[in-house]
């Protein structure tokens, strides 16, 4: 897959300026037309795992909007490898345009109970293999999502900035950076589940670690928890858009930009700080809105 590396783009605002504080963005939504964020890098360690294990089949997980499908749909569409989607519950009377899309991918679908589609993907975490089936975990989680993530800091030079901010939804991304930043950088995790607060224990462990003072993740800006969101933060998002022209989404980095935003404003980044805000992509999923929610 021909992938670019992300384009960074310093965003301009007389309070933050004012403050020395300096904020830019990594545009991971552009890498690519379809492989959009961090799923690209989170899938590439798996993708060659899977090319080197002579298994048929390549098997994931996902939700309805999920951002990871999109992503599998079209790399398996593009290195001719057979798809396989697992997904929870039953099939609805119309799929979402992201099932679309997977079916015109090539990928087939396969609908299962909750309780099956839990045991499979528990069973996933711990055996990526049976027989002919390559399993990716949900969401690209684990080492391979996590060093495929590594490339991101490499990507975007990150020896230059004090800070790194994104979203969290397994951690796989923010515990990938956490591998390769330095002794006096940081990284801000934003979690956009509910109280999930194994959050930080998962990215320690996936970075082989136990603690380390240079992670935080903050719990504040989930709004009610995964996929949820109110018109604060449709607000937000337009606002936003207004402000940089950088488009967001619902799920993660709406949120994200809320809370850097927010966070600046509460004085949370020291003065001469130079942060590095990771756009994770996912605006395919902006789709499950009416038209006309956001203004892009
Ligand atoms: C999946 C996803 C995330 C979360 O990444 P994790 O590595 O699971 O924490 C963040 N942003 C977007 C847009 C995503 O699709």
């Amino acid at each position: 897959m021909n992938i670019l590396p992300p384009r960074i783009e310093k965003l301009i605002d007389p309070g933050w300026a004012a403050k020395n504080i300096e904020v830019s963005v990594a545009r991971l939504d552009e890498i690519h037309p379809q492989v959009s964020g961090n799923k690209y890098y989170k899938l590439r360690g798996y993708l060659n795992e899977f090319q080197d294990s002579g298994c048929r089949e390549l098997l994931t997980f996902g939700g309805a909007f999920s951002n990871h499908l999109h992503a599998f749909a079209f790399a398996t569409h593009e290195l001719g490898i057979k798809g396989k989607a697992l997904i929870r519950g039953r099939k609805p009377a119309r799929l979402s345009p992201t099932l679309e899309n997977c079916i015109n991918y090539g990928v087939e679908l396969e609908f299962l109970p909750r309780s099956v589609y839990t045991e499979m993907k528990n069973s996933a975490l711990s055996n990526l293999k049976t027989d002919q089936q390559f399993f990716i975990p949900e969401g690209g989680f684990g080492e391979k999502g996590a060093e495929g993530a590594e490339q991101i800091y490499t990507d975007i030079n990150g020896e230059q900035y004090t800070h790194f901010v994104a979203a969290c939804g397994t951690g796989t991304t923010v515990s990938g950076i956490l591998h390769k930043i330095q002794e006096q950088q940081k990284i801000l995790g934003i979690s956009v589940l509910k109280g999930y607060h194994e959050m930080e224990a998962n990215v320690l462990s996936l970075a082989g670690k136990q603690t380390d003072a240079r992670l935080h993740i903050n719990h504040d800006y989930s709004f009610g928890g995964y996929a949820k969101f109110n018109s604060d933060l449709i607000n937000f998002i337009n606002e936003w858009f207004r402000r940089f022209e950088v488009p967001s989404d619902i799920v993660y980095t709406g949120k994200l930009f809320y809370a850097v935003n927010d966070l600046i404003e509460k004085n949370h980044f020291p003065t001469g700080s130079k942060i590095m805000v990771i756009h994770s992509g996912g605006l395919q999923g902006n789709r499950s809105l009416p038209t006309g929610t956001l203004i892009f």
